[in-house]
């Protein structure tokens, strides 16, 4: 089964053909791909079978595309939604279990109210049952400490952790791409 058209995102790379970012994978969407192509500001690496046509031409869809371009990455990772719950693996840090992220919520181990802050050192990712057990209480008054100590994680863990959760439309040459980069970062 060829995947949908929607589903067929181009996985960018930057100009010396590592992704653009990890997390979330840098993905545009076919016609973004399609309008970079056509302006002369991306190679195409890999594609899709699937074609789109018009009356005069009839072109694949790429599914890895290079920037031609440059871009300087990060040096740290964003401290964003998606990244604590990659740091977790997905799982809530109190019951242990692995929730899909739409059911995952943040958890300050010191609450706001208390005067906690919202950094790595502070911020779990909890289901709702337990972030709601936990409501405002010091992890000394519920008793409920996190599974793993919150730290900044680099960007090395998150890839780690990013390789066993490969999102489920990843296009197989995709891997490959991931897999090179990754022997290039553990030198
Ligand atoms: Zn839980």
């Amino acid at each position: 089964m060829p995947p949908a058209i929607n589903a067929c995102y181009a996985l960018v790379l930057n100009a010396d053909y590592r992704p653009l970012s990890y997390y979330p994978l840098s993905l545009w969407s076919w016609q973004e791909a399609i309008r970079a192509v056509v302006a002369a500001r991306v190679s195409v690496i890999s594609e899709y079978e699937r074609t789109i046509r018009s009356p005069s031409w009839e072109i694949r869809l790429p599914s890895v595309i290079a920037l031609k371009e440059y871009v300087p990455g990060k040096r740290r990772p964003t401290f964003s939604r998606f990244n604590v719950f990659l740091r977790d693996g997905f799982s809530c840090q109190y019951c242990g279990h692995r929730f899909p992220s739409n059911e995952l919520t943040f958890d300050h181990v010191i609450p706001r109210s208390r005067g906690g802050r919202t950094l790595w050192t502070n911020v779990v990712t909890a289901c709702a049952p337990c972030n709601l057990r936990k409501s405002n209480a010091l992890p000394s008054e519920s008793g409920m400490m996190p599974l793993s100590r919150p730290a900044q994680p680099t960007t090395f863990q998150l890839q780690e952790m990013g390789r066993s959760f490969p999102p489920n439309y990843l296009h197989e040459s995709w891997r490959d791409f991931l897999y090179w980069d990754m022997e290039l970062e553990s030198f």
